[in-house]
Formats: structure tokens, C-alpha cells, sequence
């Protein structure tokens, strides 16, 4: 492919990943993203539709966009998930396509989606403990995410993550358990730490538990680890294996080690916004393109336009640091 096709932003970024979001809604509130009742919730004939977004994708991939995450908001409850995944599956050109999810619809839909065509999926688990789940979730569901974790394994979708947002004074328990639970299984467990996406305004600085503090946590109990020899220097996440070989973890440091030197994502909200960062102030209006008669090549131009005005990086740190005023769950994280 000609270089100027390619997405490549002002820092030299090639950008080769796009995060799909098909719904700002949710079968269950974690704390830290969402708040129990949403005072909004796009309205469904602004939502994009399979075909809408089935469009968007082969144009992106035509710019070098290689990996296509799902996510949401909750994806699984966009009704007929698996096929949207037929759609996108069959793009030539795409080579990774992966869900990620809560996995509390999982016991059903694990088999139509791998049929579908996904063998890649992110499962998001905080605990073991079901009271603590019930804490942080709000709603009474873990039972089915483990029994959704399970019908993955069988159905052999490979890699299964498992996502666990880290917050100081609330995750200590948890963080051995899971690592255990994800060795035994050979699931990797991510620990990603706090960002200020959440829907109560409880973030701050004390409540991040850092990656190196994550790290000792987990080398106190197995010894010391070392960093995993196969990283993808473009994943957010930094890997490291277990002192006996047996399994890994990874540490998504998105507060205290950003990865934005390295970022390659855009994001594709479920209304329709595509934004070059999680924490973009600014997005562009690919609804209205879509749906106003644009053609293939003018979408593509917006597409490399709103690369092309990425920033270096977000500044959490910042004394100003504003954060978007669209939450996690509605940005697709
Ligand atoms: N509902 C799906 C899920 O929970 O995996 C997909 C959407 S959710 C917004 C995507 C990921 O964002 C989750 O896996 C969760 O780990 C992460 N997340 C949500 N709120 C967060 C926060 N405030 N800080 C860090 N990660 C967060
Ligand atoms: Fe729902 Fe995922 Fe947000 Fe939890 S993190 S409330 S599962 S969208």
C-alpha cells in the first residue's frame, strides 16, 4: 500500500487499529464506569447500523486499519451480535477481529458468535467473590460470567484475556485469586489501571493503583517474574510470565506508563464519532456522512483527517487535564 494512504499521524503513528463500539448500553453498572442510572443513552435510530459500520470497516481497512476490536457499552446486548461478527469477518484484508465484554451473555452467545467466525475475546472480570462482584457491578450476574468464561474455553477461542480494573483500596484481594484462576486456565489476566472515564467522578490520582505496585503484589506470592520475550511493542499491555514458565499476565498501565508513543487506535462510537484518542475533546461525524450520501473516498479523507490531527498524548497529569465529557461506556473503551 502507498504510504499516503496509510494512516499515519503527526508523530509518525501508523495506525492500524480500530475499536468499534455497537451500544453505550449495559446489562450491568460497574462503579467505575457507569453510573446506575445513565441520564442518557443514544437514541437507537442514531445508532449505526451492521451495515453502517460493515461500510466504515472496509473503508478503514482499505487505509491499513488491520485489527477490528468490538466493544462497547455491553456489545453483547446489541441484538444479533454474530452478524455483525459475519460481516466484518469476511472483509478481505482484515486479519484480527476480537470482542471484548463483560461475558454476562456469554452462556448463549458464546457458540453463535464463534460460528460466526470470532476467535479472539476479552472477557472482563473484576473478582472471584461474588459479593464483590455484586459490589462493583451492582447487579447479581458473576455466576453466568464464569460460566461464559467456561463456554469459551470449551468452544476453544484462543486468546481469551480476561480484563480487571485495578483500584487501590478496593482490588487488593482480588489480584492473586485472579492470577491463579487465569494460570490454572491458561487465560491471561490484564490488570488495567483506573482512568478517569468513570460515571461518579470518584477518580483520582490516590485510587490508581500502579502497574509496579501490581507487579510486586503478584511477585511477593510467585516469585519474581520476568517480562514475557514474544511482546507486541504496540500492545497497551507490557506481559510478563510466571517465575516457573507456567503462564502469563499483563499490566496496562494507561495512567502511570501511557502508551501513547506507540498508540496505533482509532475509535468508532456506536453513534457514529470517530475520535483519535479515549481521550479526544474533539471527534468527527461519520454518521452524517454515512447516512448524507458520502462517497467511499470522502469518508476515507475524514478518516485520514482526523489522524492527522491527533495529539502526542493524553495528559491525565495535567493541572488542566479536562477529561471528555462522553464516559467509557459511551466511548467504547
Ligand atoms: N462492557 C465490556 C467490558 O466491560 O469489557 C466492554 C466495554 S468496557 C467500557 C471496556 C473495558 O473498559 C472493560 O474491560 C474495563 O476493563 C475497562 N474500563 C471501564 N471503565 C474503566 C476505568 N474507569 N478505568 C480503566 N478501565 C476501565
Ligand atoms: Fe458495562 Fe463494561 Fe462499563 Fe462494566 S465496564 S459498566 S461491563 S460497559
Amino acid at each position: 500500500m502507498a504510504r499516503e494512504t496509510r494512516l499515519v499521524d503527526g508523530y509518525g503513528r501508523l495506525h492500524d487499529n480500530l475499536r468499534v463500539s455497537v451500544t453505550d448500553r449495559c446489562n450491568i453498572r460497574c462503579y467505575y464506569c457507569m453510573p446506575e442510572r445513565p441520564v442518557h443513552y443514544v437514541p437507537r435510530e442514531d445508532l449505526l447500523t451492521y451495515e453502517e459500520i460493515e461500510r466504515f470497516v472496509r473503508i478503514a481497512v482499505s487505509l491499513g486499519i488491520r485489527k477490528v476490536r468490538i466493544t462497547g457499552g455491553e456489545p453483547t446486548v446489541r441484538r444479533d451480535l454474530p452478524a455483525l461478527v459475519r460481516k466484518l469477518s469476511a472483509i478481505d484484508g482484515l486479519e484480527d477481529l476480537s470482542l471484548t465484554t463483560n461475558g454476562v451473555l456469554l452462556p448463549e452467545l458464546a457458540e453463535p458468535l464463534y460460528e460466526a467466525g470470532l476467535r479472539r475475546i476479552n472477557i472482563h472480570l473484576d473478582t472471584l467473590d461474588p459479593e464483590r462482584f455484586f459490589r462493583i457491578t451492582r447487579r447479581d450476574v458473576h455466576g453466568r460470567v464464569l460460566e461464559g468464561i467456561e463456554a469459551c474455553r470449551r468452544l476453544g477461542y484462543a486468546p481469551i484475556k480476561i480484563n480487571v480494573v485495578v483500584v487501590r483500596g478496593e482490588s487488593e484481594p482480588d489480584i492473586i485469586p485472579l492470577a491463579r484462576f487465569g494460570r490454572e486456565r491458561g487465560l491471561v489476566v490484564r490488570y488495567i489501571e483506573f482512568m478517569p472515564l468513570d460515571g461518579q467522578g470518584l477518580w483520582h490520582p490516590d485510587r490508581v493503583l500502579l502497574g509496579s505496585e501490581i507487579l510486586e503484589i503478584l511477585q511477593r506470592e510467585f516469585g519474581p517474574m520476568r517480562a514475557a520475550p514474544d511482546q507486541d511493542p504496540r500492545s497497551p499491555a507490557v506481559e510478563y510470565v510466571f517465575p516457573d514458565g507456567r503462564g502469563k499476565i499483563g499490566l496496562i498501565r494507561s495512567v502511570s506508563d501511557p502508551f501513547c508513543r506507540s498508540c496505533n487506535r482509532i475509535r468508532l462510537t456506536a453513534d457514529g464519532k470517530l475520535r483519535y484518542c479515549l481521550f479526544a475533546l474533539e471527534e468527527t461525524d461519520i454518521r452524517g456522512l454515512l447516512r448524507g450520501g458520502a462517497s467511499d473516498e470522502t469518508i476515507a479523507q475524514r478518516i485520514r483527517e482526523t489522524v492527522s490531527k491527533k495529539w502526542d498524548g493524553h495528559q491525565i497529569h495535567a493541572a488542566n487535564f479536562v477529561p471528555p465529557s462522553r464516559l467509557m461506556h459511551a466511548i467504547g473503551g
